[in-house]
């Protein structure tokens, strides 16, 4: 890498001694040198790297060697305000407009631009439209546009904004600016689509790999509201935060008050509630005093928080990107973390039912496509990792360990072929127009008043399933959906396939996992044990640590993480750096950092080492 002249004319170090000493870092991780490299050459750049794989210093660093301003377009002001305190903490000149500011308070920020101080200027991508701003880049020297979560220009994504669209119009007012865009999750199409929008040129593209060794993958079928399976998962978390997703509002609010009532400290979060609600239930959740967010997916988006150990889905995902997205929150300090997804065929059918609000097209094709997708991924049985991989076109071979269906593969299952044929035959004797629940009551001889009224209980069929309970012939029948050999019309009643007529006939078995046939709730796989696996001195120095990092970040009124992350803390206890320089040697702290709290966490690990001998 080139040396190069700052704006005084001094020359000024590489970049990365740079890193180390502004962010704290030793080494690049995968592609953020060829990122960084690429951008101080001008380039165009499209780098496409997973959650944590640290894409902020790919065009932070760039932007601090160069001289002028970087301006980073990101579609969330929570992002930015976390992004734009943690820069500044670290001596950086960096800044903010959005519109939550005063008007006097985005004049200084402009004063600044124009007099040349700002190293990163954070925006919304509206305030392009915002009289004058263009204008005032122009005045300002700009060495670079970065556009963050760039899968949002794409129709093609998951996650389209109209806003994000417009941004084609930088390169045609700035056409000797370069612009780098980065993103966590594009398809091939999705990445050729970012570029053609955002009209970038011979862009260098970089394309990290999908997987993330530090998340370990479980999918299960949900047990009625999946109360609690959540509960039981998070047993192992006391004391980490988490994010648990749920499809609505309502539910958001019902399983957080359910968790409360149990014992466990949890929030509701969601677009409903008030802003100084939703406020407090971030806050809360940042400065670690909520441990768990149980929320609807516009939580979390571009949230900075690095010691997140578990994300818990309640139902299907919409697509396998945006599944990959809310996991890929958990663990981006790249310590070990937990990702459960409860799913059922009604999730499907519900999600199913949403797309006829779409015109029939291409468009509507591909939706339905990603949606099968991720269903298919739900139910199957082979390596989680590499599905994901898979999706985004790439292969790899199977984790091993790091996902439910490598951990154990031989789940045991059960034949369930003459319990599967006596509902199928439930189905077509009540001609196809019946839902699960009538059908089940009639398998199983119930006497109510609606059997009686179509004379069902004078048909064969009735009362031939008294041998299971009505949770297990549920779980035959969200089985045989899923085989497709059951399809629910827009009235949910249940109507034969090709499919189901040749188990009916007995050309077919069927089977399925164990767990959804046992009585009682549906066992969550997964590792148990500590998260951290450390040995009692280290871990109590971790805790002591943490504890000084909370009481920092309260009385300075920023999140913990913002002080040090989690990994950092865990080094610094393994480690224990009794002096300045072995401090600097742990991956995190930087001087300005160090200047900050060095003194605190040192005499912290001193005072213990004390105390053991
Ligand atoms: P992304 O935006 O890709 O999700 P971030 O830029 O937020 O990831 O980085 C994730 C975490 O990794 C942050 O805590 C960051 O400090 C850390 N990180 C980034 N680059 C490095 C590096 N080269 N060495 C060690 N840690 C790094």
């Amino acid at each position: 890498m080139m040396l190069k002249k700052d704006k005084n004319g001094t020359m000024v170090e590489q970049p990365r001694s740079y890193m180390k000493k502004i962010f704290g870092h030793d080494t690049f991780r995968p592609l953020q040198k060829e990122a960084v490299e690429a951008s101080l050459a001008g380039r165009d750049v499209l780098t496409i790297l997973p959650t944590g794989g640290g894409k902020s210093l790919c065009y932070q660093l760039p932007a601090l060697v160069r001289d002028g301003v970087t301006v980073v377009v990101s579609p969330l002001l929570a992002l930015m305000v976390d992004q734009v305190r943690g820069l500044k903490l670290q001596g950086v000149a960096a800044q903010m407009i959005g519109s939550m500011q005063s008007g006097e308070e985005i004049a200084e920020v402009y004063a600044q631009l124009a007099r040349g101080e700002l190293k990163l200027l954070y925006v919304a991508p509206e305030r392009f439209a915002a009289p004058g701003f263009v204008e005032r880049l122009k005045e300002a020297r700009v060495s670079a546009f970065v556009i963050d979560e760039a899968h949002c220009v794409s129709e093609w994504g998951h996650e389209f904004r109209e806003d994000y669209r417009r941004l084609h119009r930088l390169r045609e007012r700035f056409p000797e600016v370069p612009v780098s865009a980065f993103t966590a999750t594009a398809t091939k199409a999705v990445a050729e689509d970012i570029v053609r929008q955002l009209g970038m040129r011979d862009p260098v593209v970089l394309r990290g790999s999908v997987y993330r060794e530090n998340l370990h993958i479980t999918a299960a079928p949900r047990v009625g509201n999946g109360y609690k399976q959540v509960a039981e998962f998070l047993e192992r978390f006391k004391g980490e935060s988490g994010i648990v997703y749920t499809f609505t509002r309502r539910q958001a609010e019902s399983l957080a008050e359910w968790l409360r009532s149990r014992g466990y400290k949890a929030t509701a979060y969601h677009a409903g509630l008030s802003p100084e609600v939703r406020q407090k239930a971030y806050h809360d959740f940042i400065h670690d005093e909520a441990e768990t967010v149980v929320a609807t997916v516009a939580f979390g988006m571009g949230i900075d928080k690095s010691n997140i150990r578990y994300v818990v889905h309640t139902g299907m995902p919409k697509t396998l990107e945006n599944y990959y997205q809310e996991i890929g929150r958990a663990g981006r300090d790249g310590l070990p973390s937990q990702t459960l997804l409860l799913y059922s065929a009604a999730d499907y059918a519900q999600r199913l039912s949403l797309l006829e609000e779409l015109e029939e097209g291409p468009y509507r094709r591909s939706v339905q496509d990603k949606l099968e997708k991720m269903a298919g991924f739900c139910r199957s049985e082979g390596c989680r990792h590499r599905q994901l991989a898979e999706y985004f076109g790439e292969t790899m071979a199977e984790c091993k360990e790091r996902c439910d269906n490598c951990t154990a593969p031989a789940r045991p299952k059960v034949d369930i072929t003459e319990a599967a044929r006596k509902f199928l035959s439930a189905v077509y004797r009540t001609g196809q127009r019946f839902g699960k629940g009538h059908l089940v009551d009639l398998l199983r001889g119930s006497e109510n008043e609606k059997i009686r009224r179509f004379g069902h209980d004078r048909l064969s069929v009735y009362g031939i399933g008294k041998d299971l309970s009505a949770r297990q012939w549920d779980a035959v029948a969200e089985r045989l959906m899923e085989e497709g050999a059951l399809m629910r019309d827009e009235h949910r009643a249940l109507r034969l396939s090709e499919r189901g007529v040749q188990l009916l006939r007995g050309e077919r078995s069927l089977t399925i996992l164990s767990e959804r046939m046992a009585q009682r709730g549906g066992a969550v796989k997964g590792k148990k044990g500590p998260v951290y696996d450390l040995d009692t001195e280290t871990e109590t120095i971790f805790d002591t640590l943490r504890k000084i990092r909370r009481d920092i970040a309260l009385k300075e009124e920023i999140p913990a993480y913002m002080v040090f992350g989690d990994k950092t803390l865990l080094e610094m206890a393994r480690l224990r750096p009794a002096d300045k320089a072995a401090m600097l040697a742990v991956g995190g702290v930087g001087e300005k950092k160090w200047e900050r709290y060095g003194a605190a966490f040192v005499e912290a690990i001193k005072a213990l080492e004390g105390e053991e001998r």
